[in-house]
């Protein structure tokens, strides 16, 4: 009884899934003097907002967005969000009120105890309240920013700490912003399978680091975000990544990232597309292409170029429509935790 059932789902799934996207930018601090890879230099990030509405980009509410693509319902045009991690001073005192100036609204994931201990270089409560009343959701990015997952092959005690972490600072916000939205971003886009599965139980959407598109299809408890500062800030360079789209896969059935192995393998089954140009998929390797090992048409395997010390790698997948764009992304990080 169980085959037509699948196939029924995948029927739907094809159907419903390619029509909607939604790409979410990642930013830290929007300021001419903070470390580089983590900075949007601020004209740079005027520039970027110019090119956005020439392009025919609307920013639209993370939150309701979201909610309308998980459902399936029709989100017309081309939507940006815009999300800022963290809670650095620069994101209330230069990114919002150039925002706040263009209306448009905005996230910010932050860390509940550096703002709690008045640390300087954070946001205050009182700033982020009134930016929650212009435009902005203030969303969780637990207390204290720790590697949630770095742990978890070695000790049981790293799954009580980590959710705790997060409720309590969910909490914090709910006090002192008044509402808390179900909207959670992991620490360095660090996450496993039990974290995630977790957060899904709880009813939380939550965003890791990897890069690619929102879709129908993408798995919602590791939703993945453009990053928009250091070398990734050019309007040119984010161009083509603002207009992709998500690889045709169920997003859910990639690996856990969490892995003690030095030669983990990628594999990803894609679902036939008339749109996504397969044979010119290309995958990328902390940045430098690697081999994609095909099994057939639609399924293929990467393995790491060498052996992978510990610490965060990350592979990319491209492959164009077949007119040439948009590009089609899969993104996958491992966290390599050799005791
Ligand atoms: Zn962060």
């Amino acid at each position: 009884m169980k085959r037509p059932i699948f196939a029924l789902s995948l029927l739907l799934t094809s159907t419903l899934t390619y029509a909607q996207a939604l790409n979410v930018l990642i930013y830290h601090h929007v300021d001419d003097n903070t470390p580089h890879s983590t900075s949007t230099k601020v004209d740079d990030f005027i520039a970027q907002l110019d090119a956005f509405e020439e392009q025919g980009y609307e920013i639209v509410d993370l939150e309701s967005t979201l909610k309308q693509i998980q459902s399936g319902e029709k989100v017309e045009g081309k939507k940006l969000a815009l999300t800022f991690d963290d809670g650095f001073r620069s994101v209330c005192d230069t990114a919002y009120p150039i925002l706040k100036q263009r209306q448009l609204p905005f996230t910010v994931f932050v860390t509940t105890d550096p703002i709690d201990a008045n640390f300087q270089g954070y946001c205050s409560w009182d700033q982020l309240r009134d930016m929650s009343q212009h435009g902005a959701t203030i969303a969780n990015h637990t207390l204290d920013h720790a590697f949630l997952v770095r742990e978890s092959l070695q000790t049981e005690e790293w799954f009580e700490r980590a959710t705790s972490n997060i409720e309590m600072a969910q909490q914090r916000i709910e006090e002192e912003i008044g509402t808390a939205p179900m909207l959670f971003a992991y620490p360095y886009g660090e996450y496993n399978y039990p974290l995630r599965d977790w957060l899904k139980e709880q009813g939380y959407v939550a965003f890791g680091q990897q890069s690619g598109s929102v879709e129908f299809n993408s798995d919602w408890q590791a939703l993945p975000r453009f990053n928009a500062a250091g070398y990734y800030a050019s309007v040119e360079s984010l161009r083509f990544k603002i207009n992709a789209r998500a690889l045709p896969t169920n997003f859910t059935l990639l690996p856990d990232p969490v892995v003690a192995e030095s030669l983990p393998a990628l594999r990803v089954e894609l679902e036939p597309s008339t749109e996504a140009h397969y044979p010119h998929l290309q995958c990328y390797f902390n940045g430098q292409t690697v081999d994609v090992d095909w099994h057939d048409k639609t399924s293929f395997t990467v393995l790491p170029p060498k052996e992978l010390v510990n610490g965060r790698h990350r592979i990319n997948c491209t492959a164009p429509h077949r007119n040439g764009s948009p590009f089609y992304w899969l993104s996958q990080q491992w966290l390599v935790v050799n005791p």
